[in-house]
């Protein structure tokens, strides 16, 4: 990993055009680890018009599938080379464990396989049309697209984004979450090493309110895939439609995860701990709504609480790390907010609800792992995204009532269900409104599984052969012969 990472245009490293540069920290100690150039709007003209020519006059676009899916499956090997260095800049600039990292990277990698191989299947169909005509479709590049990430999964979501992009031929103007840029401009040197031509990545950093508007209203940018918070979701939804821009919006949740009486309660413990504590709860899919059947609610409850109890916060580069640090020291102050704001509307802490205690935590961000109890599912605290380590419980006493529950928010990212009853499985995997619903599985997702929002949290589905659709046109062809 290098100090300082000037952005990455056309192939090359460069300055921005201030000369101003942000710092990045480590957060689980507080200090600065480095700098990045901070792209102004005559950066994002600048990536822009590279990927733009890139696009438009270089050999990408029209390249061979099989060959574009090699160099994709060179970018796997080179990222599977050079996997300390990077789980160990991912861990440095977000605070997450390593086992976290490595499990996120590795899903990365296979993402860049997965999509090598998908670059191959895309084909178009013959329509019967009347005689006398012929009809075929063709599936051509959306074009320029520019991608917006957020800063809990820097890697694997920069992977999300590239790796479609570059199976179906379109150029990439990546920009990751100023808090956590260092690897995605590592992936942009990958990229160009396994043989990526000039143009068709770029990579700029800059303050998410002055270029993401600037990108998303952009002339020059076909398709934006946006991953982040809802309300952010929303004004790109709303600048894309001045100039009718293909949108893909990967956004907030509040996800369900329903226990039934009927489960396996040490399997469904440990998956529900996982659940929201995975990656300090910083996920998008984390199951922060825990929802239990009366009749086992205090045999669950006693369990869940005192294995939460054992899980160890730290440092994250520490063996045996359960939670490392959370990204800043105003999301913990976000964290510790909502926390507060439960035992204002009635609710009562379980467990947690401060930082951590001892020498480990006097630098950094922290938030012990908290469990609220005496929630009602319409208090602000069952509603809004903490995006934290904390868990609301509810109990609940039959299938109808916390179907109605677990669909009664603006989200629909996430969910799961514990029981041993296959038929309720499917029947409240099918009454849930959701784009993912694990089924006894602590797991949301593969590479191949689609993966996506019902409501406001989003549309498209990424990680998935139907992402394809979402960075090509259908082009029909109708021909009198
Ligand atoms: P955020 O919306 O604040 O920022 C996301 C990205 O958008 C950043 O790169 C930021 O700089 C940029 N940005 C900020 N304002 C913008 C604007 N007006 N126009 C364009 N870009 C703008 O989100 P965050 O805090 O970085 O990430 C956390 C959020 O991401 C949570 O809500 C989480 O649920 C969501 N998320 C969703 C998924 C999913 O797949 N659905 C996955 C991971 C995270």
């Amino acid at each position: 990993m290098k100090q300082h990472y000037p952005l990455f245009i056309n192939g090359e490293f460069v300055e921005s055009s201030s000369g101003e540069v942000i710092e990045t920290f480590n957060p689980a100690t507080g200090e600065v680890i480095g700098t990045v150039a901070k792209a102004n709007r005559e950066d994002v003209d600048k990536a822009v018009a590279a990927a733009r020519a890139a696009f438009e006059q270089g050999k990408w676009p029209k390249m061979n599938a099989a060959r574009r899916a090699k160099i994709m499956i060179k970018i796997a090997s080179i990222m599977t080379e050079r996997l300390p260095e990077l789980i160990k800049a991912e861990v440095l600039n977000s605070g997450k464990t390593v086992s976290a990292a490595k499990g996120q990277i590795g899903q990365a990698i296979e993402d860049f396989e997965f999509y090598a191989a998908a670059a191959m299947t895309q084909s178009g169909d013959v329509n019967q049309v009347p005689n006398g005509f012929f009809n075929y479709t063709v599936k051509e590049p959306v074009g320029v697209c520019g991608q917006i990430i957020p800063w809990n999964y820097p890697l694997m979501m920069a992977a999300w984004k590239i790796a479609p992009a570059l199976a179906t031929g379109c150029t990439v103007v990546l920009k990751p979450a100023s808090p956590t840029p260092i690897t995605a401009y590592m992936l942009a040197e990958i990229c160009q090493e396994a043989g990526v031509p000039a143009g068709v990545v770029n990579v700029i950093t800059g303050s998410g309110s002055e270029i993401g508007p600037y990108m998303t209203e952009h002339p020059g940018i076909d398709k934006i895939a946006f991953t982040g918070e809802t309300e952010t979701g929303k004004d790109i939804m709303a600048r894309a439609s001045k100039t009718i821009k293909r949108i893909t919006l990967e956004l907030g949740g509040k996800s369900p995860n329903i226990v039934f009486d009927d489960c396996d309660i040490d399997g469904a413990v440990d998956g529900s701990l996982y659940g929201i504590f995975y990656n300090t709860g910083q996920s998008c899919e984390a199951r922060s709504r825990l929802f239990v059947h009366a009749n086992i609610y205090d045999r669950f409850m006693e369990k869940f609480i005192e294995k939460a109890k054992r899980l160890r916060v730290g440092d994250p580069f520490a063996e045996g790390v359960h939670m490392g640090a959370v990204i800043s020291a105003s999301h913990e102050r976000v964290i510790d907010g909502y926390v507060k704001l439960a035992v204002e509307e009635g609710a009562e802490v379980l467990l947690g609800g401060k930082r951590p205690e001892g020498p480990e935590f006097e630098k950094g961000h922290w938030y012990m792992p908290t469990v609220i109890g005496n929630v009602r599912n319409d208090m602000r605290v069952a509603q809004e995204e903490i995006f934290g380590p904390v868990v609301v419980v509810m109990k609940f006493h039959d299938e109808q009532d916390v179907i109605r529950q677990a669909n009664d928010t603006i989200f629909g990212l996430g969910s799961a269900i514990w029981t041993k009853d296959h038929g309720k499985a499917h029947r409240v995997a099918s009454a849930i409104k959701a784009g993912i619903v694990m089924v006894n599985s602590p797991i949301s997702a593969f590479p191949g599984t689609p993966f996506g929002g019902y409501k406001q949290s989003g549309f498209g589905r990424e990680l998935a052969l139907e992402t394809l659709n979402l960075y090509t046109e259908t082009k029909s062809v109708v021909s009198y012969v």
